[in-house]
């Protein structure tokens, strides 16, 4: 079922989220939700702040950044069905050059800004059999998953921009919290009832 996606403003966003358990309610269809919300949306990641709930999961699929020609055929390939359910993920270390990429956010249409991250990172998670495990991440794959990871820490990518370019911005943003702005994908809004 695809989810509304929650916009720009509205407090589950800025919410740390919180560990879950196998018990946890109905986890494997929130999960199949927001597979089906990502997907719909076009996008490479979902968090569950995202789609309104403040828990330790997030579903990522590279594949679409696996089109791009100006990357080595090596690196293509490992995007293509790069497709993880991160459960209780922490992240224990970052390391490695720090790089620029233009990133943007489901819950931030129409806005996008050059974002610095370490190229490489140690992720303790688990998938949906709940079996923990740690693995390290680089290139773009590391990228989505800090990006997402920022999102069940209550952080937006919006926060790690210099403060002149957040300036330029503000009023595009005012206007997200506000609902006003169209997407070809529901969402909802902290200032405004559906659409
Ligand atoms: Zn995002």
């Amino acid at each position: 079922m695809i989810l509304p996606i929650v916009g720009y403003g509205h407090p589950v966003l800025r919410k740390v989220g919180e560990n879950i358990t196998e018990e946890h309610p109905e986890l494997k269809q929130k999960i199949a939700d927001m597979y089906d919300t990502m997907y719909n949306a076009c996008g490479v990641g979902l968090a569950a702040p995202q789609v309104g709930n403040a828990i330790r999961l997030f579903v990522i699929d590279t594949t679409p950044f696996s089109d791009d020609e100006d990357l080595e055929l090596d690196e293509q390939n490992q995007l293509k069905g790069f497709k993880k359910t991160f459960i209780n993920a922490k992240i224990i270390l970052e390391e490695g050059e720090i790089w620029s990429f233009n990133e943007g956010c489901l819950s931030i249409p129409d806005v996008r800004e050059d974002v610095f991250r370490h190229e490489r990172i140690t992720v303790e998670y688990c998938e949906e059999d709940f079996v923990m495990k740690t693995e390290v991440f680089e290139g773009l794959i590391a990228r989505v998953i800090q990006h997402e990871y920022d999102h069940i820490e209550g952080v937006l990518f919006t926060d790690k921009i210099s403060s002149l370019k957040k300036r330029l911005i503000q009023k595009k943003l005012k206007n997200i919290t506000e609902g006003k702005t169209f997407q070809d994908y529901r969402m909802r809004f902290v200032a405004k009832k559906g659409r």
